[in-house]
Order: structure tokens, then C-alpha cells, then sequence
């Protein structure tokens, strides 16, 4: 039984006023069963640790570099994530790929740095809409998950959450409808049961692209959605907190 995880990802919001605002918000209240991530700007990720210390809400980042130390300047260590106790970091968002022309191969070599340093990626893959209306979506997101794979080696995929999110849905609005969803997390099932049956049995695939407490329910309940990464609506305490608890 994979257990639900909902991911906020804040991207470059908040402040140190906004961010205890906004946590004091979602942590009263909330009772979920699900496994609940925040993941702040880096720069915030310590402030955010000690005020959600002794709740159930982790603390994740949004990216990460793929050296461990040394003359890189302005990148973040898996080694320095790590010491901070994070269990999580998003890597390969879209807007990485899209904005900083982050590679396939990049993000594979973050994906095992990660795992390396005993932390779990959360692996973002999606089509944009030209490549889903050249109906070449199941033919991006296994080249994206494969090169993963590939690089990774089947000792590396003990524990890694992938997030399919359709880059035509990210921020627009527009959500994949619950077939549309479906479809493309069956697939990226069945392409990680090619590695390996058991881990593909408990990986957990969430669905990401203007998730909120509206279609949370719908999209969470499919059979191989096992959870969410929320942008926009986890800066909204009552709409994150609603899509936790419509995850269990
Ligand atoms: C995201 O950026 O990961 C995302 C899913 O954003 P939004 O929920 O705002 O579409």
C-alpha cells in the first residue's frame, strides 16, 4: 500500500513573516493521514525546519546541485540537504528544464547525488501541450523517466517519488482530466515494472499542475495517483490543508 504524500511547492514566494503566517495556518487543523511536504526557497528551508519541528509536516527543496562540495558557486549539496535532516528534494521541475535548460542527463546525475547522500528525489516528468497534441506524450515522459533509469542503476531506486505534471497544466489553471492523468501515471507504472515489479508496486506517482481543493479528490482517488505536487494553491493554507486531507 503506497501511503499518499501531498508536496507544496512554493518556488521563489514567501518571506519569513509569509512563511510563519502560512505554516501557522496549515499545521492547526490539519489531520491527515497522508505524508505532507513543504518545500520552501532554500534560503528559508532552516527557519521553516524549526517551526514545523514536533509536527507531522516535512520540510523539502526545490532543487539541488549534483556535486557534493567544492568550487561550485551558489549551488546546495545533497551532503549540506542532508545535515539539515531534509528527507526531500523536487528535481527536474519543468521550469528548470525550461527556464535553466536543465538536461535529461542533468537530472539524472542529481537523481543519484541525491540518493547517494541518503535522500529521496522527487522526480518531475510532463509533455508541453505541442508535444501532447503531436501525441507524443507517453514518448517524452519515458524518455525523461528512462534516462533516470538508465543512469541510476537498479541499486538507486530504492526510494524516489515521481511527479507527472503536464507543463501545459502548471499554473494555467487548466488540470489533466482524471482519464488524461490516469493514463500517463498507468503508464509510468508499467515502465518502471519493465526494471523492476516491486518497486514499481511502491513508488509513489503524483499528479502535479493546478491541483487544488476542487479536483483534489478526483484526481488523488484514480488508482495510480498517489498523491500531489501543488504549486499555486500549497501559498494557500486552506487550500493545501484541504488537499491533504482529501488525499486520506
Ligand atoms: C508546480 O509548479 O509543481 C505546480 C504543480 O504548480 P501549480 O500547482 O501552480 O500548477
Amino acid at each position: 500500500m503506497r501511503k499518499p504524500l501531498v508536496a507544496g511547492n512554493w518556488k521563489m514566494n514567501g518571506s519569513l513573516e509569509s512563511n510563519r503566517k502560512l505554516l501557522e495556518a496549515l499545521v492547526s487543523g490539519l489531520n491527515t493521514q497522508a505524508e505532507v511536504l513543504v518545500c520552501p526557497p532554500a534560503v528559508y528551508a532552516h527557519s521553516v525546519l524549526e517551526q514545523l519541528a514536533g509536527t507531522a509536516v516535512k520540510v523539502g527543496l526545490q532543487n539541488v546541485s549534483d556535486k557534493t562540495s567544492g568550487a561550485f558557486t551558489g549551488e546546495i549539496s545533497p551532503l549540506m540537504v542532508k545535515d539539515l535532516g531534509i528527507e526531500y528534494v523536487i528535481i527536474g521541475h519543468s521550469e528548470r528544464r525550461a527556464i535553466y535548460g536543465e538536461t535529461d542527463e542533468q537530472v539524472a546525475a542529481k537523481f543519484c547525488a541525491l540518493v547517494d547522500a541518503g535522500i529521496a528525489p522527487i522526480l518531475c516528468v510532463g509533455e508541453t501541450l505541442e508535444e501532447r497534441q503531436a501525441g507524443d506524450t507517453m514518448k517524452v515522459v519515458a524518455a525523461q523517466v528512462e534516462a533516470v533509469l538508465r543512469t541510476a542503476g537498479p541499486e538507486r531506486l530504492a526510494n524516489f517519488v515521481i511527479a507527472y505534471e503536464p507543463v501545459w497544466a502548471i499554473g494555467t489553471g487548466l488540470t489533466a482530466t482524471p482519464e488524461q492523468a490516469q493514463e500517463v501515471h498507468a503508464a509510468i507504472r508499467t515502465l518502471l515494472a519493465e526494471h523492476d515489479e516491486a518497486m514499481a508496486a511502491k513508488t509513489r506517482i503524483l499528479y502535479g499542475g493546478s491541483m487544488k481543493a476542487a479536483n483534489a479528490v478526483e484526481l488523488i482517488a484514480l488508482p495510480d495517483v498517489d498523491g500531489g505536487l501543488v504549486g499555486g494553491a500549497s501559498l494557500v493554507a486552506e487550500e493545501f490543508q484541504a488537499i491533504c486531507h482529501a488525499a486520506g
